[in-house]
């Protein structure tokens, strides 16, 4: 699976995926992850991308033109690629939305905008407008991080225990139940007994007992959303 992104700062894209697990994955060969310069794209002698906005307002709007060039080229590169603008005003993104882009081969192209926003004709050259929550950060690089590690640990392989994705939060539409290690005691909290039985029919159980409890104390909505 290879995950392309089209930025203005390819080189925040360098240490985040060195180390763990994905780091692995790059290693291994599984996963591929290229940051294309927006720049080398831009307009004129100062490589211009942005401009300001017509009928006037705060802030700069990113061009049509260089984003529409950097996706051309990485399609010339890498034909068939499913492509994502990352924006706050796209589907919010989810595990099961993650699931679904692990099955998008060869990859995903995703376009990180910056300035106060993308000329709107740009939304007609993707498949896909994603956000990662109702929030603003100043660039798609952080959300395109969230969606290539969400994605990238879907991929077959990527994971050591491929058994824990189906256990994770989210997974079976509910969180994860609580977690435990050594020490047995720690400032007076104990594990719970069930857990040093040994019983794993009453361990698996109390799990699933737990992670309903849990979801419904603190995401009701999430188990709303299972009935339908
Ligand atoms: N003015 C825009 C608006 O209100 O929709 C927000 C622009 S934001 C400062 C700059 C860029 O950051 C966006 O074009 C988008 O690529 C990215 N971005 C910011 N928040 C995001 C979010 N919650 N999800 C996905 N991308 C986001």
């Amino acid at each position: 699976m290879e995950f392309h992104v089209i930025t203005l700062f390819p080189e925040m894209f360098e240490s985040p995926f060195r180390g763990g697990m994905i780091g692995r994955a790059v290693e291994q060969g599984l996963i591929a992850i290229k940051a294309h310069p927006l720049r080398e794209h831009g307009l004129g002698n100062y490589r211009q991308v942005d401009d300001a906005p017509y009928g006037g307002g705060s802030g700069m709007v990113m061009r049509p033109e260089p984003i529409a060039a950097a996706i051309d080229a990485v399609n010339a590169e890498r034909p068939g690629l499913w492509r994502i603008l990352m924006t706050p005003q796209g589907e919010v993104f989810d595990n099961s939305m993650a699931r679904d882009l692990a099955k998008r081969a060869p990859g995903l192209m995703i376009v990180a905008g910056r300035y106060e926003g993308i000329d709107e004709r740009v939304r007609t050259l993707v498949d896909q407008e994603i956000s990662i929550g109702d929030y603003v950060l100043s660039g798609g690089e952080i959300p395109a991080m969230a969606v290539i590690e969400a994605v990238g640990r879907m991929i077959p392989g990527v994971l050591g225990n491929p058994e824990s994705l189906d256990e994770e939060s989210f997974a079976a539409g509910m969180l994860e139940y609580p977690q435990y290690t050594r020490p047995e005691e720690f400032r007076g909290m104990t594990v719970p007994e069930i857990l040093l039985s040994g019983d794993h029919a009453k361990i698996r159980a109390w799990r699933e007992a737990e992670a309903k409890r849990r979801t419904a104390r603190r995401r009701p909505d999430l188990l709303e959303r299972r009935k339908f």
